[in-house]
């Protein structure tokens, strides 16, 4: 015989002859010694009791407390042990918030163990506890409780009145958390015996391992309170913004709006409780134009030095895409600074599908990015055999896929940090309910996309459209800002797009050529004025503020230092061409009833002698403004207001002259 196969025999007689043990001891006990068991039994009151288990507590990468398991106890009233009832009522009465009443009436004409009171908090418990009050038994329990309420809700989750994980991070790592419940056997010994009540552990319960986040609860912070700005202003269905470190992958912030109490999940509608950045996708408009640069740039098909001619639209036969404005003579850079639709056009004929396919592909799309969240989607990324013709030109400008917020993350990253796609992590370090560390996570890279070198000219592009691209509202006074903006129209079910819904977003790096941090901020159906509806207006300036926030919390060093004013006067320097109108004794285009509105309803703000903000107005809102506060103005450009000199919130000059310009151009 094989020694395996001898092993193997050598167990079965093994457990046969265990089994055969088992069976007589148990025919013993039921058989044999029944009568003499069923009396003990019956003498002494035996009760198993399962003992709670701590759940394991989620913190911030700093330890900030996201959701912990607090004490709470259930009082009970064991009647047997109860001299007196209205004794023990009164006493009870000192301490819990119930009356000496409602406490008799609760106990009625029941006699066992009674619930008196539930979750009392363990100050109350001890004060009751040094009562010692006959009959008066305490059992401890945990409650979950999230004391930062709703911050980064969407992403934790919460857990069941049985501790169990339903949602979000509590449900993924709930075997993590979770622990193990201990036993306790419950012995009122005899009758004839006074005396409480004894409680005897078998086993002590085992509390859940606690997880450390890669959020950062400050950087949470400035992104929700950045997101219920946008709220407020555009009342959009949806807000969300992701902060990534692209080098680590770790997910520094990541948050949508509305979000929900955890502490109140039950008043949540569903809506509110979805992850949105990880399972709602849309198209991504002009921010995957870069990629469509990087497939040709690295299949040999263009440089930097390309030129590419836009009459105002590409074309191709049977189609015809519109840019706003004709760009004219245009390098690979201009084309991306200035989201040249006619010059993605033709790039997207001068390669290959598969090339195109192969790009996309290799920065991740179509495929989840494996970060630890409920029901992550993949988007929508068809393979090549299911292209039509137009196919090519619409992926190159971001239609005909759909994408998540933490796919694009994602894929910017790979450009930030010199061409690996990292996976986002979220979760930091596991440690055991005594804070030693079981596991620590570091950074996982996916695959290699493209070449530092080539993802260094991206970021160069993308640096072009923030600092006089279309991208301009997102400069930041102390940090150069690399990045693109979108606004993806959204396709119609019954075919088409809708003009008037739009998904607006911002998504981008900073510091420019060296990122600290890759960050998205997208609007989901912003409301307004359709003209001003556009990524660069609605996002753009939501981008620099979070992006000045987070790196200054990080403590990245500034690498430029642009007073207000030289800000100002970079947007106004801007060398795009476009039509020169000097206006300084005003058209009067409001008529006098509406002026008459507009002068009735300055407030007190309007009426301090401070420059004005225009910056977002339409051409006719900011004259409005211009004649009410009785100013003038140069203003230059169509479009809407992207830079004013001097800045808002100046000083008036004397002259009383604000040099203004507009651009069409950040309309995509
Ligand atoms: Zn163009």
């Amino acid at each position: 015989m094989q020694p395996r196969t001898m092993r193997a025999v050598a167990l079965l007689a093994l457990s046969a002859l265990m089994t055969g043990i088992f069976i007589m001891r148990l025919v013993q006990l039921q058989v044999f010694q029944y009568n003499q068991w069923a009396q003990r039994s019956t003498k002494n009151h035996v009760s198993k009791r399962v003992l709670d288990m701590k759940r394991g507590n989620i913190y911030d990468r700093r330890g900030d407390e996201l959701a912990i398991s607090v004490d709470t106890y259930t009082v009970f009233l064991y009647t047997r042990e109860v001299k007196s009832l209205s004794e023990a009522a009164n006493a009870l009465a000192t301490v819990l918030p119930m009356s000496r009443e409602e406490i008799i009436a609760k106990v009625g004409d029941r006699s066992g163990y009674i619930q008196i009171y539930k979750e009392l908090e363990p100050n109350l418990a001890m004060k009751l506890q040094k009562l010692n009050i006959p009959g008066v038994n305490l059992e401890s329990h945990y409650r979950r409780y999230y004391p930062q309420k709703s911050l980064a809700s969407n992403l934790i989750g919460f857990t069941g009145a049985e501790q169990q994980g339903l949602e979000g991070l509590e449900k993924l790592f709930d075997k993590t958390l979770r622990g193990y419940p201990g036993l306790a056997v419950q012995e009122d010994i005899s009758l004839s015996e006074s005396g409480p009540a004894q409680m005897r552990v078998i086993t002590p319960p085992m509390g859940g391992s606690n997880i450390n986040l890669t959020i950062d609860s400050f950087i949470q912070h400035v992104i929700e309170s950045e997101l219920a700005k946008l709220i407020e202003q555009y009342d959009p269905i949806d807000a969300t913004a992701i902060v990534m470190d692209p080098h680590t992958g770790e997910i520094l912030g990541m948050g949508c709006l509305p979000n929900y109490d955890l502490n109140n999940f039950g008043e949540a509608k569903p809506d509110t409780r979805r992850n949105r950045p990880a399972t709602d996708f849309f198209e991504p408009g002009s921010c995957i134009k870069i990629l469509a640069v990087a497939s040709a740039i690295e299949n040999g098909k263009a440089d930097r030095n390309t030129r590419f001619y836009c009459r105002g639209f590409g074309e191709m036969p049977g189609r015809r895409i519109r840019c706003h404005g004709a760009h004219g003579l245009v390098d690979t850079d201009k084309a991306i600074a200035e989201s040249c639709n006619a010059a993605m056009m033709q790039i997207s004929q001068m390669i290959e599908p598969s090339m195109l396919y192969r790009t996309y592909k290799k920065f991740g799309f179509g495929d989840p990015t494996g970060a630890e969240v409920v029901a992550e989607s993949n988007g929508i990324f068809r393979a090549p055999s299911k292209w039509s013709a137009f196919s090519p030109s619409s992926l190159s400008i971001g239609q005909e896929m759909t994408v998540t917020g933490l796919q694009l993350v994602q894929a910017y990253s790979a450009i930030a940090n010199g061409g690996n796609l990292i996976r986002p992590r979220l979760i930091k370090r596991i440690t055991s309910p005594d804070n030693e560390i079981r596991e620590d996570f570091g950074p996982e890279i996916v695959r290699r996309v493209i070449s530092p070198e080539l993802a260094r000219s991206l970021r160069r592009m993308l640096m072009g459209v923030v600092e006089g691209g279309t991208g301009k509202m997102a400069m930041l006074e102390d940090y150069t800002a690399g990045g693109k903006t979108s606004t993806a129209q959204k396709a119609n079910p019954r075919g088409g797009y809708f003009n008037d819904k739009v998904v607006v977003s911002f998504m981008g790096m900073i510091p420019a050529m060296d990122p600290r941090i890759v960050l998205l901020v997208a609007v989901n159906e912003p409301k307004g004025d359709e003209r001003t509806l556009f990524g660069g207006k609605v996002t753009a300036p939501a981008f620099a503020r979070i992006a000045d926030r987070v790196l200054k919390h990080l403590k990245v060093p500034p690498d430029r230092s642009l007073t207000p004013e030289a800000r100002e006067e970079q947007l106004l320097k801007n060398n795009k061409i476009t039509v020169k109108q000097e206006i300084i004794k005003l058209p009067n285009l409001i008529s006098q009833a509406h002026a008459s509105v507009a002068s009735s309803s300055v407030s007190a703000s309007d009426t301090c002698e401070l420059v004005p903000d225009l910056r977002g107005k339409s051409l006719k809102a900011a004259i409005q403004t211009i004649n009410r506060r009785e100013l003038k103005a140069i203003f230059e450009g169509n479009g809407v207001v992207i830079a004013q000199q001097p800045p808002p919130g100046r000083p008036l000059p004397n002259s009383r002259i604000l040099r203004v310009k507009l651009s069409p151009d950040f309309i995509e």
